[in-house]
């Protein structure tokens, strides 16, 4: 069967596979699909999350930038996130405490079950993981711990996510960061969701004193350069040294297959469409 993804009602991606399983969950239609190119896949309300093939780009983007950037990250907080791969990429650093508030444990269920390639055992990991179904925007409203990093791995601005697009909440991630804390979180892309790259990256700059944009390509992620934003309290993500990620890097002996301290900086250079969209 053919699976068409319908985030734009004027466009139609369609891949071809077996579903594999579908729920209607309290919170959106999750669906899994086997696909002959890109493996299996996570849906949800018909919108591409996940593909075992290609999601490596993805959450190694979501992670390392910041965790390198980061002096000494030790206390992470991740919201959403429930395929897993994102905590995977956290834990190969030296962190003493994850956290993954996610508002719907159907999708952590499910994920590992038919993506345990992309959890890799991460929500096993004993001590150092914090699993926690909320919606993330209530989580942080209320906690009064800070956290090194804050990392954002949301699905578009529908449904329960798009509370996770808001000032408020932006500001509430802002007040649970240590000093020197930074946040990242996907923007889309950025030909085709443009004007939310544009606004989100307007709000950040009213809030965060350093504000950058990183860039990457995501085969089953429509619309070219996709982008992930970050805020910064006081590190200036652009002006930390290639020889500090280098070291950072090497010293972890950080096992990646998309990213190193070269695409570290390639993905921080923007082109011009991308340089007037943030002006
Ligand atoms: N990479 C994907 C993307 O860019 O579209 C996102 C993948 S991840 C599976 C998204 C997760 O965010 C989903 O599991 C969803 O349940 C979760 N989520 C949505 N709204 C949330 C909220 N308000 N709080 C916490 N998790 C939320």
């Amino acid at each position: 069967m053919w699976f068409y993804e319908t985030l734009y009602p004027d466009i139609k991606i369609g891949i071809k596979g077996k579903l594999l399983h579908k729920k209607k969950t309290a919170y959106q239609d999750l669906r899994i699909y086997k696909t002959p190119r890109f493996g299996n896949m996570l849906t949800l309300d018909g919108t591409i999350q996940t593909t075992t093939k290609d999601e490596f780009i993805y959450h190694e983007m979501l992670t390392h930038p910041v965790l390198l950037a980061h002096l000494r990250p030790q206390k992470i907080l991740v919201i959403g996130a429930g395929d897993g791969g994102v905590l995977r990429e956290v834990l190969k650093h030296k962190v003493k405490e994850a956290y993954i508030v996610e508002i719907d444990d159907e999708v952590i269920q499910t994920s590992k079950r038919y993506l345990p390639s992309i959890s890799n055992g991460a929500f096993a990991k004993g001590k150092r993981v914090k699993i926690i179904i909320d919606d993330g925007a209530r989580f942080i409203k209320d906690i009064k711990e800070k956290f090194d990093i804050v990392i954002v791995d949301s699905p578009d601005p529908l449904g329960a996510a798009k509370a996770l697009f808001s000032k408020k909440f932006y500001q509430n991630i802002f007040s649970i960061l240590k000093d020197g804390g930074i946040m990242i979180r996907q923007a889309g892309s950025t030909v085709l969701q443009a004007d939310e790259l544009k606004q989100n990256y307007r709000i950040l700059k009213q809030i965060f004193p350093y504000v950058s944009v990183q860039l990457a390509a995501i085969p089953t992620y429509i619309g070219g350069l996709f982008s992930f934003l970050i805020g910064s309290k006081r590190i200036n993500p652009e002006a930390v040294s290639y020889k500090k990620i280098e070291q950072r890097y090497n010293k972890l002996r950080l096992k990646t297959r998309y990213y190193n301290p070269q695409i570290h900086f390639a993905s921080l250079s923007l082109p011009n469409y991308v340089r007037s969209l943030v002006r």
